[in-house]
């Protein structure tokens, strides 16, 4: 079986999932309403790193979806991306980088997705017209790279992704191209069966432009031999590999985990390059969020147990104003830096804003102390992103 015929093996029903977790009668019928409004589909890889007796597994919590997915709190646009988009599937928030939504698919639907809005689901976010985002690319010389993701970049036609990466080397001012990626963690035979795609993958590095996976591994049990494979291949493609890692309640909220996952990334050679503070998203915010209070004393802990290489990454909140470091706490005060801002006048600012220990995303903090009223009276609505705005 090759890797297009192996996704369409993916588990994406309950009464297939049961096969592999436990799954009570109650439970049942509250996630057949999640995942109505966000499909599951899980690959049988990803489901087998999993240890089916432990309700509390991290990589569990990451795939399989939960009751508490029908808290409605937060948003489904945490990072302005709607105001961002200069044409669909096109968004252009900082000055040197152009960002393409280039398919709503994923090898797996991660349950924290902060495009949950769109993932696996009918949208008209995704690029319709890649052409003209070329011409738009072009005539924007201040665009110096382009990130290709999604959903998730690599799931497409290996055919597609030459197409793009033919028509991105024929712009002389882009520096390098970045795909978003979460396969070499959830899917990495995608990576490791496409002779193909290593092929073309060489080829652009060698004769066009850099490139560069920004993977997404948030657990140090996501590292397998398949997993360690995919990156060691994209490597040997002349690819870079950077990581995001994102904070979640339950994943990686302690120092050793943090920290063993960061060991883990550069072992593999592997760049640290984010830790992201979770976004308020719905059906996120409820159950992944840790307080940024929290945040920064499990990313001070972990940092403390690793060598400058392993703790160059930055601690950020992703907001709708710009990628904004979590610089530390002094007092009662917690210190922010915009390392990249939308308004550029704001880039390198720090700043500060009141402490509160409950506080998960910028507009919780402010310049006294104020406490958080949670709203959950809309628990079950399942009102569009774009009205959320
Ligand atoms: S692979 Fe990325 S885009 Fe897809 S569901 Fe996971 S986090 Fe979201």
């Amino acid at each position: 079986m090759n890797w297009i015929e192996e996704i369409k093996n993916n588990v994406a029903t309950l009464d297939e999932l049961k096969q592999f977790v436990t799954i009570n009668e109650d439970e049942e019928t509250a996630l057949s309403m999640v995942i109505e409004q966000h499909p599951m589909s899980i690959t049988r890889y990803y489901l087998s790193l999993i240890d089916p007796h432990n309700p509390h597994d991290p990589v569990r919590k990451m795939i399989v979806p939960s009751i508490e997915e029908l808290q409605m709190e937060g948003s489904y646009d945490t990072s302005g991306e709607a105001s961002n988009t200069v044409m669909p599937g096109l968004q252009h928030k900082y000055g040197s980088t152009a960002l393409i939504i280039s398919t709503n698919r994923c090898a797996a639907y991660c349950r924290f997705c902060f495009r949950k809005r769109m993932v696996g689901l009918p949208n008209r976010e995704v690029i319709s017209t890649f052409l003209d985002a070329i011409s738009y690319i072009r005539q924007h010389k201040e665009i110096t790279n382009v990130l290709i993701t999604g959903g998730d970049s690599l799931i497409l036609p290996t055919d597609t992704l030459k197409v793009f990466l033919e028509e991105l080397a024929t712009i002389d001012h882009l520096d390098y191209i970045r795909f978003g990626s979460r396969i070499p963690v959830v899917f990495p035979q995608r990576i490791i069966e496409d002779r193909e795609l290593q092929d073309i993958f060489s080829h652009f590095t060698r004769h066009h432009k850099q490139v560069y996976v920004v993977t997404h591994f948030n657990h140090p049990n996501e590292f397998t031999p398949a997993s360690e494979l995919a990156v060691e291949i994209l490597k040997k493609c002349g690819i870079v590999i950077n990581n995001q890692t994102v904070l979640f309640r339950g994943v990686n909220d302690q120092p050793n985990i943090l920290a063993s996952l960061m060991r883990n990334l550069v072992r593999n050679g592997i760049n640290p390059y984010y830790v992201f503070q979770c976004r308020p998203v719905k059906r996120v915010k409820s159950h992944f969020q840790v307080p940024i209070a929290e945040g920064y004393s499990i990313v001070e802990k972990a940092k403390s147990q690793l060598d400058g290489h392993a703790k160059r990454f930055k601690y950020i909140m992703s907001h709708k104003t710009g990628k904004i470091e979590i610089v530390g706490i002094m007092g009662d005060d917690i210190i922010l830096k915009y390392h990249q801002a939308k308004d550029a006048s704001l880039m390198g600012k720090l700043f500060k804003r009141k402490l509160n220990p409950e506080a998960g995303w910028l507009d919780e903090l402010h310049d006294t102390y104020r406490p958080i009223i949670k709203n959950n009276l809309n628990r079950h609505s399942s009102t569009h992103w774009q009205s959320s705005l």
